[in-house]
Formats: C-alpha cells, structure tokens, sequence
C-alpha cells in the first residue's frame, strides 16, 4: 500500500518564500552549484540541456520541486545517481518524489535532463527570461525569468556557483557569466564553457548568443570585454569609452569590483531598457548613437554589479537597494566626470518626484510598482539626504562597509539601516522616506 506523502515536506503546502513573487522559490533544500550544459540551435529556436544541481536537504525532504518553465519538458532525472518515483511538471514546477526519504543536511546531487523551446516568462513587468532575437538568443531574467531555460531554485536569496557550457552553431558566440573557459569545435557547432565561481542569484545567470565579434577594451583597473554586433563597432567604441573611468570612479567610491571580469554585450536589436546581469550588462543596437546619448544608463548597469549582483535584496520589496542605489551611481559618476553634482541632479529629481502622484512606498512598494520610475528616482533622493545627514566622509566610507561586509551576500532594508546608524544616521530618518507616500523635502 502507497502511503500519502506526509504534509509537512509537501512543496505545493509550503509558505511562499517571497510573497512579491509567491510562485517561486523552493524550500527543502539549499542550492550550492548549477552546471548546465545547454545545446541550442537558433534557427528553430530548440533548446536541449542538462542540469547538474548540487544542493543540500534543509530538511526531511520526500519530495523537492524546483522551478522549471513550461516552455521545457523534463526527460531524465536522477538524484543521487538513482531515478526517483516520480516526477511532474505543472504550472512552473518540476516536483520530484523521491524513492526514499532524505534527513536533514543530506547531500543532493540531481540531473535533470530537458528539451524544449524555451519561452520568456509573462508577468506584471513584460516578458522575462529566454528571449529570441532577430539572429541569435538573450537572457534577462529580472525578477522570474530562469525557469524558463533551467530548473532553478528561482528566488534572489538562493545564490549559487555556476558553470554554463553553450553549444551552438560555429557561426554564433556565446556568452555566459564568469571566466571564459575554453572553447570546443566539433564539426559545425561550437561549445563555449564559462565558469562563474562567485555565488549568484539565479535571475543573474545569463547566456547571450549573437554574430558578435569579442574584443577586450581595458585590462586595468579591471578586464572589460565587449561582444558587439561587428557593424556597431564604431558607434559602440564612442558610447561606451568613459567605461574603464567609470570603473575607476566605482572602484573607489563602492570599494573593490566585484568580480574577475565585466562584460558588455549588444544585442543586434533594439531593446527598451538595457539590463544587468552577472558581471555582464546587455544593451541593444539602439543605445549605440555614437552621442553618448546613454551614458547615464551605462553607469547604471555597471553600478548594479555592486548593489544588487554582489550585495542582493533578498526578498523583493527591498529593491530599492538595487535600483536606488544604481541610480545614485548615475549622479556620482556625473559629480565625478565634471558633470552636475549628485546633489543638484537630487534636487531636481525631488522636485520632479514632488509633482507626480506620491502614492508609492519606495521600502515596500509592492510587486507592481517594483520597477516604477519613481522608486529609482526617491531612492537615490533618499541617499543624496542620507549623505547629507551625515556628511560626505562617513557617507562613502559606509557605502564601502555595505559592498564589504554583504559582499556575494544578501541583504534586507534594516541592514543598510543598523549600519548608517553606526554612522551617526538618526533611525527616524528612514520612515518619512522609505515608508511613507508623501515626499520629504531634501534636507538641507
Ligand atoms: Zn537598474
């Protein structure tokens, strides 16, 4: 007689881990490393992968679940070298029975294999995730996108180390995160493997898959690479010289980069906002005009490599960390190449905040309103009125403290908190500007 799975490891009765996105994340069972092998042919769009999942059982586990798109089916699956059960896969979920319990503090070791064509994922912020491109693929997961090209515990609190190896067609380049490994050519397709031994989050992991031609722009103070379309080349090369600047600009106000390399890829395609991954920044052919028409957004996304990759919000409503800070990078890097100060770039955003609806709670904003303008903009106000609350001195050696201490880390609001108190921040500073609608005035 087949007993019922008791309730308590039931991942379907588990309590959401993050309630902005209570879909995903799973519990059980801690992540330690992803090695993905994915094959992929462009034209039709036809993913074929593998899926090495390293994790440890947080707790008597007869079942595990992990998010997984329904743009893939799940073929093979072993863990622990045996076939479970059984598996499902319905509504983003890959439930696996296990054929016998596992205590606490178990290793797991699971291999999934998988096909498909890999679809973005719909949600309240646009499509996320797989994307196809006009000649080639990208990725850009925020918030929930990773599902939708590997089985992933699938929450910003779940980082892991990743290896990805891509094959594709030769003519095509591949990107992912991390050092670039080696490359494998076997008749007319080609394996490019990456390795990415910071933990990351898996909404930053990425695969980025073009006719790009790979250069490196700046060994120092830290390696930039860039993987443009060939004919954008020149456009590029004017719009994003500032970068190795900018690079030592960030590097001294936000302490050390994060990671062995950044690279920037363009797509041969427009794309409405550029996006941050790992160590990695994608922008489309139309933020290349050759007038530096976006240098703003290209400080933005390097700056996410600090506040957001390497120190992450770990549960959504905390965005502000991401977004308000790399928005304030936008007017430091402007203080900081002979542009207008930080602090006028905050008075006219406040005075521009001050005229739009004040109906948003940048601490808790909601998941509709987690990438609303607005919170960027009073985000980074907010900072520009913590620096002037404490002053210039403490407030840069603090944002060194935060990248240092949280480094590959995850953070919530009352760690940034705590830690400006200890530099002379006063506590009720915060509630008028993260958990309010109505919009301080900047302090003087
Ligand atoms: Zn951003």
């Amino acid at each position: 007689m087949k007993r019922p799975a008791p309730r308590f490891d039931d991942p379907r009765a588990d309590p959401p881990i993050d309630p902005y996105l209570p879909a995903n994340g799973n519990r059980g069972y801690r992540v330690s490393r992803y090695e993905l092998d994915i094959d992929y042919r462009v034209a039709s769009n036809s993913l074929s992968g593998t899926a090495h999942i390293t994790a440890t059982t947080t707790r008597p586990v007869s079942r595990i679940a992990f998010d997984f798109g329904q743009g893939l089916d799940a073929g093979k699956v072993r863990v622990n070298g045996t076939r479970p059960a059984k598996f499902a896969h319905r509504d983003g979920k890959l439930v696996i029975t296990l054929r016998d319990r596992i205590d606490t503090g178990a290793a797991l070791a699971v291999t999934i294999s998988y096909a498909g064509n890999p679809t973005p994922i719909d949600g309240p912020w646009g499509e996320v995730g797989w994307e196809e491109l006009t000649d080639g693929a990208l990725v850009a997961s925020q918030p929930n996108g990773a599902a939708s090209w590997f089985p992933c515990d699938d929450h910003p609190s779940a980082k892991a180390s990743f290896r990805i190896s891509v094959t594709t067609e030769s003519s095509y380049t591949a990107v992912a995160n991390g050092v670039f490994v080696g490359k494998r050519v076997r008749a007319s397709r080609t394996t490019w493997t990456y390795e990415q031994p910071e933990p990351m989050s898996p909404y930053l992991a990425t695969v980025q898959i073009g006719r790009y031609e790979q250069r490196q722009l700046s060994r120092s103070p830290v390696r930039i690479m860039a993987a443009t379309p060939p004919h954008l080349r020149t456009l590029f090369d004017r719009d994003f010289r500032k970068q190795p600047d900018m690079m030592r600009v960030f590097t001294r106000l936000f302490g050390p980069y994060p990671y062995d390399r950044y690279t920037v890829v363009v797509a041969d395609d427009t794309l409405e906002i550029p996006i941050e991954a790992q160590g990695m920044s994608i922008f489309g052919s139309n933020h290349c005009t050759g007038r530096g028409s976006y240098e703003r957004l290209i400080a933005h996304e390097l700056a996410h490599q600090w506040f957001g990759n390497s120190v992450t919000a770990r549960r959504w409503r905390d965005i502000w960390l991401h977004e308000g800070f790399a928005c304030y990078a936008e007017w430091l890097w402007s203080e900081n190449s002979g542009g207008q100060p930080a602090r006028e770039k905050a008075n006219r955003a406040h005075a521009g905040l001050a005229r739009e609806s004040q109906s948003i709670v940048i601490g808790d904003p909601g998941p509709e309103l987690m990438f609303d303008d607005r919170l960027y903009k009073r985000g980074a106000c907010t900072l520009d009125a913590l620096r002037r609350t404490i002053g210039d001195r403490s407030f840069f050696v603090m944002l060194r403290e935060w990248t240092d201490v949280h480094r590959y880390g995850t953070v919530v609001t009352e760690d940034f908190i705590d830690l400006a108190g200890r530099y002379g921040c006063p506590r009720g500073f915060w509630e008028p500007w993260l958990y309010r609608t109505q919009l301080p005035a900047m302090p003087s």
